[in-house]
């Protein structure tokens, strides 16, 4: 995968899927922005509609600054809600960042297991449902306006995939 220097880089997968651990393989910790960890700062229950509004605008404050710096930019989200990465776009777009989608298309299963075998669960009905969003939104991802998708469709995928992080001049997502 080769990602711009100033890009903004969009993890999308159901929770289990792998994104957390991705992100502390491939990038910088300090260029992660992730929403558990924002989501534990606010205190609130992960099935709290109201907390998960303040934790996305906590998260959208954050990239809005680090889009204006022009630095790259890890949102480690779930990001399955298409409206979500809309806004998240076109915070990009305005700053003139590249922005990258890398998928966790994972079996429903692997995520449930691997869910079941953490401290702080979610609901496994919440989990199928984002598997099936992250599927089913696969096609609807090409006219969103990334500059690149890669789709990580199996565990085998996930730990043979490699990070290329390009410096240099910026690239610009959208050719208009
Ligand atoms: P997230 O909810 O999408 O952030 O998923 P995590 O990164 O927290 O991963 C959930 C669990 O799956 C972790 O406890 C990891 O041990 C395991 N896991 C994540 N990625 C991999 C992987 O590539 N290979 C294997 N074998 N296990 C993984
Ligand atoms: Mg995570």
């Amino acid at each position: 995968m080769e990602i711009p220097a100033t890009a903004l880089v969009l993890l999308i997968g159901a929770a289990g899927s792998g994104k957390s651990t991705f992100a502390a393989r491939h990038f910088a910790s300090g260029d992660v922005v992730s929403s558990d960890q924002l989501r534990a700062r606010i205190g609130e229950s992960e099935s709290d509609q109201r907390a998960n509004e303040d934790v996305f605008e906590r998260l959208q404050a954050l990239v809005q600054d680090r889009l204006a710096a022009g630095v790259l930019t890890i949102i480690d989200a779930t990001n399955t809600d298409w409206m979500r990465r809309t806004a998240l776009i076109g915070m990009a777009r305005h700053h003139r960042r590249p922005v990258i989608a890398i998928v966790f298309d994972l079996p429903l299963e692997i995520c449930l297991n691997r869910i079941a075998a953490r401290p702080r669960t979610v609901r496994a009905a919440v989990v199928r449902r984002q598997v099936s969003e992250v599927r089913h939104d696969r096609e609807r991802l090409d006219l969103e306006g990334f500059a690149a998708i890669y789709v990580l469709a199996s565990t085998h995928e996930v730990e043979g995939a490699s990070v290329d992080i390009k410096k240099g001049p910026v690239v610009r997502a959208l050719s208009s």
